[in-house]
């Protein structure tokens, strides 16, 4: 899987997928299912969890009354094993794009009939992956979808798709859920204490799978080091080449988004800041947000970072640590 955010097997359907899902069986048990949806909403929310299990209802062949996967019928047990006939999985293949052969491979494995169950579903993430010619080829297959199949989308930035793909979609969007609830779930599910919920959520955009699994993989540590690390370079007591060889073996989407974090944690409390700090901080969290594209196709990371951190020292000073901050 593409999507960084891992989640716990066993993990009980949370409060704000629940309805949604349960809208979605309505919608098999009445025989309204669109042939191509959009999930969308921030990363870590939850759209994979619901993909998944909206795709396994598709594939049931003995639904619950409230149109949830059986768990038991022969098409739940080949989903499971990861071997059911008529469920396909589309994401980024040995690069960083979704590919037009991908599709066309795709393509001709729904014109056969299906063997098991009552749909034929493709899972495709994330969406905004896919580079031009992909998108083009989906767009046909979506304008002419062959009988039963379907197709959901799974987007973390819905800026990036093309409108036509994206008005041929029915949306579903997870939006978020109060503060105070979610801080209880992370709170209960992970189990955690209330500073560390606090902080995890901050990092992770109040995202509360994202946090969830920033707080089991226990990465509050790594987050604490590599916070310290930034400002040790302001004060000139970390050598930013020694950083630099030390992130290239690290992920980094995870690097650039900690970073980001800092940063938009840093908005919210800037009012001792002058203006042109506030500018100069805006910039530089754009650069990372540009930054992240970037590191969707090859590119030297090492100099990416250097040239980072040099910008670093001028716009960090004054940045407070998201760890001690509340
Ligand atoms: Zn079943």
């Amino acid at each position: 899987m593409t999507d960084p955010v891992s989640i716990p097997a066993d993990l009980a359907l949370p409060f704000w997928i629940d309805p949604l899902l349960a809208q979605f069986g309505q919608r098999i048990i009445n025989d309204r299912v669109a042939h191509a949806l959009l999930l969308t909403g921030t990363q870590g929310q939850g759209k994979m969890l619901l993909a998944c299990r909206m795709v396994n209802a598709l594939l049931c062949l003995d639904l619950t009354e409230s149109g949830l996967a059986c768990g038991s019928c022969r098409a739940c047990h080949y989903q499971q094993a990861g071997t059911h006939p008529d469920s396909h999985l589309l994401q980024p293949e040995g690069s960083e794009q979704i590919k037009i052969d991908q599709i066309r491979a795709l393509s001709a494995r729904m014109t056969q009939t299906r063997s098991v169950s009552p749909y034929q579903v493709t899972l495709l993430t994330p969406a905004e992956r896919l580079n031009r010619n992909a998108a083009n080829a989906l767009l046909k297959t979506l304008e002419e979808p062959p009988p039963n199949a379907v197709m959901i989308l799974v987007a973390n930035q819905t800026d990036r798709l093309p409108a036509t793909l994206k008005s041929r979609c029915q949306r579903i969007h997870i939006s978020s859920s109060p503060t105070a609830r979610v801080r209880q779930w992370l709170i209960d599910t992970a189990p955690c204490n209330e500073a560390d919920a606090d902080v995890a959520l901050r990092v992770n955009q109040q995202a509360p799978l994202a946090a969830l699994s920033f707080v089991t993989s226990q990465s509050l540590p790594r987050y604490q080091s590599f916070e310290q690390d930034l400002l040790k370079v302001l004060s000139a007591r970390q050598d930013p080449v020694t950083l630099v060889q030390e992130w290239v073996d690290q992920d980094a989407q995870e690097i650039i988004g900690w970073w980001v974090a800092m940063l938009r944690n840093a908005a919210w409390s800037q009012v001792d800041a002058l203006p042109e700090q506030v500018a100069r901080r805006h910039q530089f969290y754009q650069r990372l947000l540009q930054t992240r594209r970037l590191l969707e196709s090859p590119v030297r990371k090492d100099q990416l970072y250097e040239s980072l951190l040099i910008d670093w020292q001028k716009t960090g000073q004054g940045i407070e640590p998201l760890t001690q901050s509340g």
